[in-house]
């Protein structure tokens, strides 16, 4: 097998556990190099603890985790030189409120580099570029809108170069248009940049169209695996319920009694 088809990251008969009980189990997944997959699940169902394993901050109570071709290590050192090479664009953008957008997009280039600072400044500038902001590069985060800000944040996840990047719901409390703008930027940035990406959201209808791959969790395991027009096209009752969003049917919402929630 050579090095280029080696999926970017490798999930067998995974199982993780989280508070002493198993949120996923017997997951399988291969995502292979320059790939967007979506994985798409209600809130609950485990999406988030999927990428702590990919990071190595949640280790897993059986089968295996690897990325890159390696199995994600357990030991501090080789996880930081692992972590360098994933991009991490979490819920909320994390933007200190008290620097520019160029000095929040320079962080990772001066934790993890011993670069100039004119050199630093020139990588931070083409990194707002590729994401449509140099011209804001010296405005704070509170001067910028929702979406912009977002775009700042997916700039510094894009700082070390990493190959991998995962973001954790990139549209939550985004208005439909930057909704766009971000998973558009998403797919350019994955494709002239050689990226692979994992995309994990509850926003079905703005994700299908960037993804070449989808998968549904729930219930605590894949419930679907297959392209985004499979999905669409898909007549399984629990994918048909994710898909419209209903509260009812095979999908059990364990973050409240269902007979308590309003709508
Ligand atoms: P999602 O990202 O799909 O909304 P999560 O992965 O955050 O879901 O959570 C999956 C399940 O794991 C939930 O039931 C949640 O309550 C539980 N969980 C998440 N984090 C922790 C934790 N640190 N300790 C205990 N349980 C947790
Ligand atoms: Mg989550």
């Amino acid at each position: 097998m050579t090095t280029t088809s080696t999926p970017i990251v490798r999930l067998t008969d995974l199982r993780l556990d989280r508070g002493g009980r198993s949120v996923l189990r017997g997951i399988n997944l291969s995502v292979p190099r320059g790939s967007i997959v979506a994985v798409l699940g209600p809130s609950g169902s485990g999406k988030s603890t999927l990428l702590s394993a990919l990071t190595g901050e949640l280790a897993p109570a059986s089968g295996t985790v690897e990325v890159f071709g390696q199995p994600v290590p357990q030991n501090q050192r080789e996880l930081l030189e692992l972590r360098k090479g994933i991009g991490v664009l979490l819920q909320g953008n994390g933007l200190l409120t008290d620097l520019t957008a160029a000095e929040n997009v320079a962080l990772p280039l001066r934790a993890h580099t011993k670069l100039p600072n004119p050199l630093i400044r020139r990588l931070v500038l083409m990194k707002l570029h590729a994401v449509g902001l140099s011209a804001a590069a010296d405005a704070y985060p509170r001067e910028l809108s929702g979406g912009m800000a977002r775009r700042v944040a997916l700039a510094r996840a894009l700082a070390l170069d990493p190959p991998l990047m995962i973001y954790d719901e990139p549209l939550t409390g985004l208005d439909p248009i930057a909704s766009g703008v971000v998973m558009s930027l998403v797919r350019r940035l994955n494709d002239t940049l050689g990226l692979t990406s994992i995309v994990v959201t509850h926003h079905v209808h703005e994700t299908l169209p960037v993804a070449d791959h989808a998968i549904v969790i729930a219930n605590g395991g894949i419930v679907f695996s297959g392209t985004p027009a499979e999905l669409e096209h898909s007549d399984d009752p629990l994918v048909r319920q994710f898909l419209r969003g209903e509260p009812d049917g095979p999908i059990g919402f364990d973050a409240a009694p269902r007979t308590s929630e309003a709508a």
